[in-house]
């Protein structure tokens, strides 16, 4: 059930308060902790650089800067920090992670100088408004100065990034833009370019008032009642964490975008076509097959909305520490449909599991499909085997991860230690992920979690207890999310199952 939103309604687009660039760089800080597996880091720039290309073609290009810009902080700082940086499998990955980097930059010296315009606009109308020329001159001093800085960092990265990246691959990166730069001209915008991808973002779009709220919000969930909350150790074993599979390749640097320059409204666009799937009960949404391989099309024109989509500029929630979460469907029919699949693994008393995949579109995570990865379970554990075939259903679908779920045969619904640190690597990824537990011999029979933020997630990326199974500190370390007071809605709507067990 939707909660209902006073800024948002369907077929009106809400006039939102544009942030300078300064503003957005602090939502684009990512820090990487040496003791997870590099691997996990890998498969987050990945979604993170998918995501903000859905963000750049809608035109949401806040969000687009944001993501971007943590992609550069992850690709070009961060990961080098890690002690398996260096490792020589890794190459083919940090050299992916390398050229995304260029397109990352490039789109970044787009975006910035239209979000300042559109900032600077918006200064000069609250000083019009206010009738005031000395404060007018003062902000319009310090945002240049913010504008001088922003440039130097941006500037250095890009030098840094293209140091690193030998000359052949710069030239063909070139030749590739210009060339998709030229079809795309000739294209039409089309949505399946849109939807190739989908991960976190540090911030999003909103009034003041909105942030306001935001904090109230915050403020209420740190008084979750205690029931919310999990904290038990016990002695299952669990799916081994996902292997990120590499980036793929660096797609063509998107086209100038075309925005008026007057208009600080940030439009999100009409529905776009769903690819294909391979099992479908009914589509989820319109059909189309995906007929490109260029991630990004010329930028659309003002599309009008679409009367049957739902805007959510706003985020559904927070974390406890004040981060907004973006809204996450899932379709109502999910519990029965798994338990149907796991039944023979579950009168076995064996555990089962599979991987919640979907899209990103005007700023609301839909999960599209459960895929059943190959894996090997037992009463107490369950461990998901060829994981590279698994990601290369993903890639090739455009899909994103979104969080898991598993059966408790016959213990009930909880997450295990074992569990916390497998969903940890999920979080990390995403911050909207879940852990969905189906323990269908016990009442509550279904749970979908989350780590709380703080102190769950820092806690268990920290944590350096040995062994599969150990006890955690009693703190509310997890939480559900399918409340009122979180970001999980539940829908009625078709989606598709994937077996990949053979
Ligand atoms: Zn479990
Ligand atoms: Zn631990």
């Amino acid at each position: 059930m939707l909660r209902p939103e006073n800024n948002t309604s369907q077929g009106t687009m809400r006039i939102i308060r544009p942030r300078g660039t300064a503003e957005l760089n602090k939502l684009a800080t990512i820090e990487i902790n040496p003791r997870i597996n590099i691997k996990h880091y890998f498969r987050s720039a990945d979604i993170l650089i998918k995501q903000a290309r859905v963000y750049y073609n809608e035109g949401d290009y806040e969000n687009a800067y944001i993501l971007f810009l943590k992609y550069t902080n992850l690709g070009i700082t961060e990961l080098s920090r890690h002690p398996s940086y260096k490792a020589p499998e890794h190459k083919r990955q940090n050299k992916a992670i390398k050229l995304n980097c260029l397109e990352a930059l490039n789109a970044l010296e787009t975006l910035k100088p239209k979000l300042d315009k559109l900032f600077e606009d918006h200064l000069e109308d609250i000083n019009k408004n206010n009738n005031s020329n000395h404060n007018n001159l003062s902000r319009k001093q310090s945002t240049s100065v913010v504008d001088r800085k922003t440039r130097v960092s941006s500037e250095s990265l890009k030098i840094q990034v293209e140091a690193n990246v030998p000359e052949e691959e710069k030239i063909q990166v070139e030749e590739d833009t210009r060339e998709k730069k030229k079809r795309s001209d000739n294209e039409q915008w089309s949505v399946q370019n849109a939807l190739r991808g989908v991960s976190g973002i540090g911030g999003t779009t909103g009034s003041e008032k909105e942030q306001n709220k935001q904090r109230d919000l915050s403020n209420a969930q740190a008084n979750y009642p205690k029931t919310n909350f999990y904290n038990q150790s016990d002695s299952f074993n669990y799916i081994k964490s996902p292997t990120p599979s590499a980036p793929s390749y660096a797609p063509p640097l998107p086209p100038k975008p075309i925005v008026e320059e007057s208009d600080p409204i940030i439009k999100p666009v009409s529905v776009p076509p769903l690819p294909p799937k391979i099992r479908n009960e009914q589509q989820f949404e319109s059909k189309g097959p995906v007929t490109s391989d260029q991630f990004v099309p010329k930028l659309p024109p003002k599309i009008k909305l679409d009367q049957q989509d739902e805007i959510h500029s706003s985020p559904a929630s927070t974390t406890e520490g004040g981060l907004p979460l973006r809204y996450l469907y899932l379709p109502d029919s999910l519990q029965k449909d798994f338990l149907r699949i796991a039944q023979t693994n579950t009168s076995k008393n064996i555990e089962t599991c599979g991987i919640l995949c979907g899209t990103l579109k005007n700023n609301v995570l839909t999960v599209t499909t459960m895929v059943i990865p190959r894996q090997s379970g037992t009463p107490d554990s369950c461990t998901t085997e060829n994981e590279e075939e698994l990601f290369d259903y993903q890639d090739s679908h455009e899909l994103l991860t979104f969080g898991w779920i598993h059966t408790h045969p016959s213990q009930s619904c909880f997450l295990s230690s074992l569990d916390l640190h497998t969903h940890c690597s999920y979080q990390i990824m995403l911050p909207e992920a879940v852990a969905i537990v189906c323990a269908p011999k016990h009442n509550p029979s279904y749970g979908i979690f989350r780590l709380t933020d703080p102190p769950g997630l820092p806690l268990i990326t920290n944590c350096k207890a040995e062994g599969a199974f150990h006890p955690h500190p009693d703190e509310p370390i997890y939480t559900d999310t399918h409340n009122d007071t979180g970001h999980v809605r539940i829908k009625s709507y078709s989606y598709d199952i994937v077996d990949l067990r053979g």
